[in-house]
């Protein structure tokens, strides 16, 4: 059996083309991985949905998604996709225990923050670790953070958290930044922002939230600080490995998107921070994941499916 679209990922960008598909009679298959729901469920509070005035835990935020995506007859299927094969017609898609055909795919696997791989920042992540600043350092208002990274989006994320934490302490492994020039000297001259340099975090403290860090200098000293958040701004990783070789990646590992959700191959489209170094936000996910669904029906439309 041919499916008319299979769209891999359950995040938002995933589930809001499952909604326009399924509600527009287009019957989607979404195969969500086996861990669904994307990175929203690894955070609690989301206050800039729009249309939440109280704010949604992550959680279920997606849940409302998937059944809102449910209602219209989306089926869904918890498993990675390992391998695509994009030359022929129908397009191949290979899970583990089964090889699928659609006419038409979108791929919304989204993407993961780079960790520091110490056990309490999995245990801390959403009760005072983040990896979004633009999404969570609003809730730092007159509090103590620190922002571990050197590049530009920890520059970025630390100038940004000045405008509601009392204080930003920079902590970088090296003794200079890698971010631009001009970011550089933004972030050294704003009067709120300290820098530790040649440091590495190397424990979170706290139960059941974040209350301070351990630190190693390059002479090997320990020592702790108390602090109210950790931002952890080492980078970000496209979830894209089974898609090397397959369609277009550019030199980091993103979809390079044609034109927004346009691959370069017709008929496969691409949604969310998979191809999006910049916005990443639940927000602009789905509105990607709504662009690729419009996409696919004009694909399915021309191709009278
Ligand atoms: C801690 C944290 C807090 C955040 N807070 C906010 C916030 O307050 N507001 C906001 O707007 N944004 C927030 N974000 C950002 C937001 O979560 C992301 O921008 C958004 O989830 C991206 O959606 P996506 O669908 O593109 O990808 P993701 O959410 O990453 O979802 C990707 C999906 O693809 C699936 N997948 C991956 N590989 C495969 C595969 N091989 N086969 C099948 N499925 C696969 C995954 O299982 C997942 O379902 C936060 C992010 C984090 C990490």
């Amino acid at each position: 059996m041919t499916e008319k679209v299979i769209i891999i990922g359950s995040g938002p960008a995933g589930l809001s083309a499952a909604i326009y598909l399924a509600r527009e009679g287009f019957d989607p298959l979404i195969i969500g991985g086996s861990i669904p729901g994307g990175q929203l469920m690894l955070t609690t509070k989301v206050e800039n949905m729009p249309g939440f005035p109280d704010g949604i835990d992550g959680p279920e935020l997606i849940e409302r998604m998937r059944v809102q995506a449910e209602k219209f007859g989306t089926r869904f299927i918890n498993e990675d996709v390992i391998g695509v094969e994009f030359t022929s017609r129908p397009f191949i898609i290979k899970t583990q225990s089964n090889n699928y055909q659609a006419d038409a795919v979108v791929i919304a696997t989204g993407a993961s923050s780079r960790m520091l791989n110490i056990d309490s920042e999995k245990r801390l992540i959403g009760h005072g670790v983040s990896t979004c600043a633009t999404c969570d350092s609003p809730f730092y208002k007159n509090k103590d953070i620190v922002v571990i990274g050197g590049g530009d989006t920890a520059m970025e994320d630390s100038l940004f958290s000045t405008r509601f934490c009392r204080s930003v302490t920079i902590i970088h492994r090296r003794d200079s930044f890698r971010a631009s020039k001009a970011m550089q000297e933004k972030v050294l001259s704003n009067p709120k922002i300290k820098v530790i340099w040649n440091t590495e975090v190397i424990e979170i403290l706290g139960e059941e939230k974040v209350t301070g860090i351990r630190l190693k200098d390059a002479s090997g000293k320990i020592t702790e600080m108390p602090i109210d958040g950790v931002f952890i701004a080492i980078g970000h990783i496209p979830t894209t490995g089974f898609l090397k070789g397959k369609l277009m990646l550019d030199d980091q590992g993103y979809v390079a998107a044609k034109e927004e959700v346009l691959t370069d191959i017709e008929g496969v489209y691409v949604a969310g921070d998979n191809s999006d170094k910049f916005y990443r936000q639940a927000g602009t996910a789905s509105s990607s994941g709504i662009k690729a669904a419009l996409r696919v029906r004009e694909y399915l439309q021309k191709i009278q499916k």
